[in-house]
């Protein structure tokens, strides 16, 4: 960078966006093997965040990589840039005021540790989507573990790429034993406890 490029301090800041939305800015960061239900818990989280009057935004590993980041590969050095960019993008809607939901397979514990790094301090939330890997080969919704098992997909995490288990995650959700709505729960507890959710929140009920 530029040492001529300085930092302009604008007028309106986090704090007044985050007023205005009554909120809390946050980045909840999903992290997990393909499959094993990042893209799903956060979903169903947004769905009932929003609903109860948060504003948020997902922003999701498949389709970032649409655009944003479709100039990535799977390689190490890509999967760092491709999570230093989403890490970036985070921080500027979290610095917009928004709640954000970032799924991400992120395998690499330093890129992760980078990104809570970048963010205010207490502002982001890791989350190990933690589903075992022969659970997540079961499920294969989009036939990816399949195809990496052939050989037709390389550098496949969890298959022929490595995945760094989070040692210090604010949530561990057992995603291959607990359900959907469990796993929501789990996590609307925790924010709740986190003094994250000052609108207040409700359960999801729980299916019998
Ligand atoms: P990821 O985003 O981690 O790649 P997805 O959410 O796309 O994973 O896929 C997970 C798949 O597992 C979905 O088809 C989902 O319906 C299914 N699934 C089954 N049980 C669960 C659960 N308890 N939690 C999350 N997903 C589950």
């Amino acid at each position: 960078m530029s040492s001529n490029v300085v930092w302009h301090s604008h007028p309106v800041d986090q704090e007044t966006r985050a007023k205005q939305k009554s909120q809390r800015p946050l980045v909840i960061w999903f992290t997990g093997l393909s499959a094993s239900g990042k893209s799903t818990i956060a979903g169903a989280l947004e769905q009932i965040l929003t609903r109860q009057g948060y504003h948020t935004y997902l922003l999701d590993g498949d389709n970032v990589r649409h655009g944003l980041c479709k100039d990535l590969g799977f390689g190490d050095a890509d999967r760092q840039e491709n999570i230093r960019r989403v890490g970036e993008v985070s921080k500027l809607m979290a610095d917009s005021g928004l709640i954000v939901l970032a799924a991400f397979i992120s395998p690499f514990r330093a890129d992760r540790r980078i990104v809570r790094e970048i963010l205010p301090e207490g502002q982001f939330v890791e989350v190990f989507i933690d589903a075992p890997l022969n659970v997540c080969r079961e499920r294969d919704p989009k036939g990816l573990y399949a195809k990496a098992e052939r050989g037709e997909i390389r550098q496949f995490t969890g298959i022929d790429s490595p995945y760094e288990t989070p040692e210090h995650a604010e949530v561990r959700i057992q995603a291959g034993e607990v359900s959907v709505a469990a796993a929501v729960n789990q996590l609307l507890d925790y924010l709740h406890q986190a003094d994250a959710l000052h609108g207040g929140y409700e359960p999801v009920e729980l299916e019998a």
